[in-house]
């Protein structure tokens, strides 16, 4: 007997069939004889649906031109948390229409204690009391992922996909032997499938690759739930939901890297269209101009991402390059203009047609010539590459939109990942 959590995201509780296949799905765990609690998200699009009202209302003006403030943000989490609330319920009755013990837990009633950071909460603490000894009884948990209760007594949620990190949490907090993220698609691939026909599912991914391939865009797992796994040592194992029960549905396991055994230098191509380049011109070469530019930047709250800096020896000016979320883009320019007297620079250039492209493997550490072989494949192909940036384990590159898919490919062939 072991305890397992289960996860089924959006896709896989899309409709009243979907749920009843889920149903099926955690009966054949239970009835091997494990006790299971299942985290469930909201059905695919419901999120946005709760978002885009929250947002209709929010745009209208109030007397005083009240605009976000903290009393909006705790409705803003009540509402969108709501979403899990009503597929919870419904897995719960289609559970105990199937002749299983089950109920659903709200994340107030568990309750699993957040911080007071509004949408995008941390969990402080699951409480394990009341949910482990009802596991213990033979009941199967269902549980609303994505929200938590505040230090204030408030509904709160953990950022989009963050029905990932109550899994990961949930199982880290019940001493789980297992945690199964279901979803629409059979495991983690080399690449993204609709763009390489020969992405191949692997077998096994080490928690440092997932990290980076998680925060590079391959949108499977929330990195936040990445991490936690990784710092508690729990596997995950991602799979489809969409396999009959007793149909062999082996995924990719999440893992710590000695358990990963494949041998390969680079085990994924990532890409996000996420991206948006700024250069500012002429810019003074001075110790703390850099500085400048990333306080601005931290001040409109812009996450900044990959910075270049290209310097004229001849007249001590420089360009800085760098990149900023595509949706940041209008108010970091507006950021730049406000502080360009104070940072000291004679223009801006802004690009929001560029895609970030990305290789990653634990190999590349003990390698050599990995860089190599991608600039060579991206010249080859005639793609310019406009910023760089990497870390032991991923080399990404900054390219036009256009040439997205040349690339995603480019670098997929020329690392024999369609085979290795
Ligand atoms: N329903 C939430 C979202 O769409 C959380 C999740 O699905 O993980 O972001
Ligand atoms: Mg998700």
């Amino acid at each position: 007997m072991a305890r397992i959590v289960m996860k089924f995201g959006g896709t896989s509780v899309a409709d009243l069939e979907r749920i009843r296949h889920v149903a099926a799905l955690v009966e054949d765990e239970a009835t091997a004889g494990n006790e299971v609690a299942v985290v469930v998200s909201a059905m695919s699009g419901e999120t946005n649906r709760l978002v885009g009202l929250v947002d209709a209302l929010e745009a209208d003006i109030a007397p005083d031109g009240e605009k976000r403030t903290s009393a909006i943000e705790d409705e803003y989490d009540s509402i969108v948390a709501s979403g899990e609330q009503v597929t919870s319920g419904l897995l719960a009755i289609a559970l105990r229409r199937r002749g299983l013990k089950a109920r659903s837990w709200l994340g107030w009633q568990i309750p699993l204690r957040t911080d007071m950071a509004h949408s995008k909460a941390r969990i402080a603490e699951i409480e394990s009391s009341a949910i482990g000894p009802s596991l213990e009884g033979g009941n199967v948990a269902v549980v609303a992922g994505f929200q938590g209760v505040n230090e204030r007594g408030r509904i709160s949620t953990l950022g989009r996909g963050g029905s990932d990190t109550s899994a990961v949490a949930l199982a880290v907090a019940l001493k789980a032997d297992r945690c199964d993220i279901y979803t629409d698609v059979d495991g983690i691939y080399t690449t993204d499938p609709r763009i390489v026909k020969d992405a191949r599912r692997l077998n096994r991914v080490a928690f440092e690759e997932m990290l980076e391939l998680a925060s590079l865009g391959a949108k499977v797992l929330q990195t936040r739930s990445v991490e936690l796994a990784m710092n508690n040592n729990l596997p995950i194992r991602v799979l489809t939901s969409m396999r009959d029960v007793g149909v062999p549905n082996p995924g990719t396991l999440v893992c710590h890297e000695d358990e990963t055994m494949e041998e390969r230098v680079v085990s994924g191509v990532a890409y996000s269209r996420d991206e948006a380049q700024i250069t500012l011109l002429r810019l003074k070469d001075r110790p703390g101009m850099v500085a400048k530019v990333c306080r601005a930047m931290a001040e409109a709250n812009v996450i900044v991402d990959m910075i270049v800096q290209g310097i004229s020896k001849s007249d001590s000016a420089a360009n800085l390059t760098f990149t900023v979320g595509k949706r940041d883009l209008e108010k970091a320019l507006a950021a730049l203009e406000a502080a360009q007297d104070e940072i000291g620079f004679e223009g801006v250039k802004s690009d929001g047609e560029v895609t970030k492209v990305s290789i990653v493997g634990i190999g590349m550490r003990s390698h050599t010539g990995v860089a190599q072989t991608m600039f060579e494949a991206l010249a080859e192909k005639n793609i310019n590459v406009e910023v760089i940036a990497t870390s032991e384990i991923k080399i990404s590159v900054l390219i036009d939109a256009e040439y997205t898919e040349l690339a995603v490919r480019a670098l997929h062939s020329a690392f024999g990942l369609a085979t290795t």
